[in-house]
């Protein structure tokens, strides 16, 4: 893509309101723009930066065999009376329309997908099913101000797993755990399974995914010699307690983001909706259902929370917008040097503007593209000037291989 052509513009300052990292860089260098507090426009960068963490998402759930579906967001308001949700939720916007029918908006979608998988749910042998979506919910959540972190509209995958018992749900849910810890690392991120009791509907165990972030808003225990971790919240121990996982001792706090969250919902909704199917010795049973979330907006605004220096962004490869920034500078010509790397499968992105090389440099480092190439009257004929996000060292070399180079770190 050719940087004449964004139609937004890097602002120098960030906006007065915005106190956090993610929300003052995503803003200044044109990823994300405030509509109001708990909502934000993606913009052309940004939406590159939101469907790749959709992606390898996508990915991890389709390799647990989970069948993507979308579903509505309004919704009437007899399902959410159906679970007792309507009362209890505080986060759910309700609404009414012009001839008094009430509807809300979802904040969650068991209300939907429970009554839609069953209806194809017959005998023992419909299930196991999963299904997920990667879709908007709203939520009346009373402090937005932590950027994309809490937003009162916020994407999330949501998948939901119907089980014809419990052991056949507990496979799955650890099978689910374990591609979660896979997306995270993915994205570029570490991110610690909490043990959780399991909210508002069941006491079941439910994990949370905790990346440790100041601008987080959960502070948890975690213990450095094992894998233990807990949301304080619900804890036991306190801090500098002996780990009851693996008896070391020394607990550390720390402030986290909660980027997803697995619960065992047991047979609730099928309960409330009166659905059943017939098991294996031939009588009606409801199904154990499972309900897997990932905060994707949330995990954008995470890592740049994680990913950024004095200068600006700098992106994970996995989601950065592009792999390469390239820099013509002094009149020369990039052209051929975009086509070329284009060409070659590299995403990139030309700085093709009439502007200062100070400028265009600052403007890099802001954005945070991994790799920056540049071109112009110092590096000759046919070469090109290339330098990692994040570090000094620059390199003379040949297009072909900065093109080596970039493919390389792709892999
Ligand atoms: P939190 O404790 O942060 O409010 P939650 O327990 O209410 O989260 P879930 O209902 O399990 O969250 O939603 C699944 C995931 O969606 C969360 O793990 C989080 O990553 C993300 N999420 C929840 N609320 C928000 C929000 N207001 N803005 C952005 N992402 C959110
Ligand atoms: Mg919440």
């Amino acid at each position: 893509m050719r940087q004449s052509q964004l139609f937004t513009k890097i602002e120098r300052n960030a906006p007065k309101d915005e106190t956090t990292a993610n929300a003052q860089l995503l803003s200044r260098a044109g990823f994300a723009s405030k509509l109001m507090a708990g909502t934000y426009s993606y913009l052309p960068l940004g939406l590159r930066v939101l469907r790749k963490i959709e992606n390898v998402v996508r990915e991890e759930m389709d390799a647990l065999n989970a069948e993507e579906i979308l579903m509505p967001m309004l919704h009437p308001k007899s399902i959410w009376t159906a679970t007792g949700g309507w009362d209890k939720i505080d986060v759910l916007f309700k609404l009414k329309s012009r001839t008094e029918k009430e509807y809300a908006l979802g904040q969650s979608e068991e209300e939907v997908v429970v009554p839609l998988v069953m209806k194809y749910v017959m005998t023992y042998r419909d299930l196991p099913r999963a299904v997920y979506q990667i879709h908007w919910k709203f939520r009346d959540e009373l402090r937005s101000k932590s950027g994309l972190l809490r937003g009162i509209e916020f994407l999330m995958k949501d998948m939901y797993s119907f089980h014809e018992n419990q052991e056949d749900f507990d496979q799955f849910y650890a099978r689910a755990k374990e591609s979660y810890l896979k997306i995270y690392k993915r994205l570029g991120l570490v991110a610690k399974a909490t043990e959780a009791s399991g909210g508002s509907f069941t006491e079941k165990i439910s994990y949370e995914f905790m990346v440790l972030t100041d601008a987080g808003e959960d502070d948890i225990l975690y213990c450095d010699a094992c894998d233990y971790c807990v949301n304080i919240e619900v804890a036991k121990c306190e801090e500098g307690s002996v780990c009851p996982k693996c008896g070391e001792k020394g607990l550390a706090k720390a402030r986290a983001s909660e980027v997803g969250n697995v619960f065992d919902l047991g047979q609730k909704y099928g309960k409330d909706f009166d659905l059943s199917f017939v098991n294996r010795d031939g009588k009606k049973q409801h199904a154990i259902v499972g309900c897997y979330g990932v905060g994707i907006s949330r995990l954008m605004g995470v890592i740049v929370e994680k990913y950024n220096d004095e200068n600006g962004i700098l992106w994970p490869e996995a989601v950065a917008p592009f792999h390469v920034h390239l820099l013509a500078l002094g009149g020369v010509d990039g052209e051929e040097m975009y086509k070329t790397l284009q060409t070659a499968g590299v995403e990139v992105l030309y700085d093709d503007r009439d502007a200062s090389a100070g400028e265009k440099f600052a403007e890099a480092d802001l954005i945070g593209i991994p790799w920056r190439i540049v071109v112009s009257s110092k590096t000759g004929d046919g070469m090109v000037e290339i330098k990692r996000r994040g570090e000094k060292e620059t390199k003379v070399v040949t297009i072909q291989e900065a093109i080596k180079i970039v493919k390389r770190e792709n892999v």
